[in-house]
């Protein structure tokens, strides 16, 4: 035996070849997210996926897996069966002597995806609710109905089922090309990644840090925190930890008040220079208007100009409060909030809301950051490959 699941995506407006390669992605998202979990069968077919598992695997667990997939509008555990009036009354009556007592108000809605079929879809639920109400004795209330029996009929077959569960939304991860996340240990830019992924962006990481050797870059939260994000996806992952140790060593003399505005333009550069070499066109980071010194929009625009990637600042209008909400949701706020040394110029005292450029450009060649930059990039970059 196996149970089924019926899955269905949003997102009107997803038309002709873009909505094949968009399903494609969608049944190879599914395979990936429950491969680990046994023989699970995914079909596409017409404007739904099935997905077939067998019984040693919990519903629990894949309704669980499937909830946190982006590209699900929603899915059901579905049973499927011919496409005849009696094979569908029958197994409505079979599905509802589960759940629909004498006191249960319900109702059945159709929706009929093949226009062939001889009735409409009110004929359907009309006889269908008839044949419930007979084997059961509950009655049909089409308002407030506590239980609803669908019933989808497709050119092949019919589906009926009594739960739907919400999905996540949003499209399929890797369906909207990839990304370079600046990926801080703090709250925001995993939530930032988060929501890009749940845009189908796929998603590279890189992050700067104090930490020295191998085993502590390895065994930071850092790592941990790329994990949880792509744990959903069971997506391969890449994280390039670079050291931020030359470009502090070069700012430890100089106490300036623009010290953070000058890191985040130097920290652009070197992921400008890491994505056009992996040909990836935007850049993420978790920058809300005002949330610190540094974004304010003054320095927004200033640490901007560094590069001609676009930005993406997907947290750019959210509250902190409305960030922890989803961090917390996503599970990496107890991550983000365990202790961990950010590189100091984050840190400069009495920083600059109004960074000039030409004070921002005159540290920039005091600490000669083009030679910053080549340095770093050539002996300060770790790779690591996170996997499943
Ligand atoms: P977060 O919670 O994401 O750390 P924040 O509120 O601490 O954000 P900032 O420290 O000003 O804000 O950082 C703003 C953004 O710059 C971060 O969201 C992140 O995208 C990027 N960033 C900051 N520090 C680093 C870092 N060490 N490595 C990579 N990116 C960083
Ligand atoms: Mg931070």
């Amino acid at each position: 035996m196996a149970h089924s699941y019926i899955v269905h995506y949003g997102e009107l407006g997803l038309k002709g070849r873009n909505r094949i390669t968009f399903e494609r992605i969608l049944v190879s998202n599914i395979q990936r997210a429950l491969e680990d979990l046994g023989r699970v069968e995914v079909r596409r077919s017409y404007s739904r996926i099935l997905v077939a598992a067998p019984d040693e695997i919990a519903a629990d667990t894949l309704e669980g897996r499937l909830r946190r997939l982006p590209g699900i509008a929603y899915f059901a555990p579905v049973t499927t069966t011919k496409l005849t009036m009696d094979a569908i009354s029958e197994t409505a009556i079979a599905l509802a002597r589960d759940v629909i007592t004498p006191d249960t108000r319900f109702r059945v809605t159709t929706s009929r995806g093949n226009k062939q079929f001889p009735l409409t879809s009110p004929e359907i639920s009309r006889k269908v609710g008839a044949r419930v109400v007979a084997a059961t004795g509950a009655a049909v209330d089409l308002h407030t109905p506590e239980i609803t029996l669908t019933v989808q009929i497709y050119d092949e077959e019919a589906h009926l089922f009594l739960r739907r569960i919400p999905g996540l939304g949003g499209l399929p991860y890797g369906s909207s090309g990839r990304v370079l996340v600046l990926f801080s240990g703090g709250i925001d830019s995993p939530v930032a990644a988060h929501l890009m992924m749940k845009r189908g962006c796929a998603v590279d990481f890189i992050h700067f840090h104090l930490l020295r050797g191998q085993e502590r870059i390895r065994s930071s939260k850092i790592v941990a925190m790329a994990h949880a994000l792509l744990e959903p996806h069971r997506a391969p992952g890449r994280l390039t930890m670079i050291s931020a140790a030359p470009f502090e060593s070069a700012m430890a003399a100089l106490d300036s008040r623009v010290a953070t505005v000058v890191f985040r333009r130097f920290i652009m550069r070197v992921a400008e220079v890491i994505a056009e070499r992996r040909k990836i066109p935007a850049l993420v980071t978790g920058e809300s208007v005002g949330q610190v010194a540094s974004q304010t929009l003054k320095n927004i625009h200033v640490i901007a100009q560094t590069t001609t990637l676009p930005i993406l600042r997907p947290l750019i209008g959210m509250d902190k409060a409305e960030i922890i909400e989803v961090a917390q949701a996503i599970g990496t706020f107890e991550l983000s909030v365990q202790p961990y040394q950010d590189p100091c110029s984050l840190h400069a005292r009495r920083p600059s809301i109004w960074s000039h450029i030409e004070d921002v450009i005159e540290v920039e060649e005091k600490i000669d950051v083009n030679a910053l930059l080549r340095e770093t990039l050539a002996n300060y970059v770790e790779e690591i490959r996170i996997t499943f």
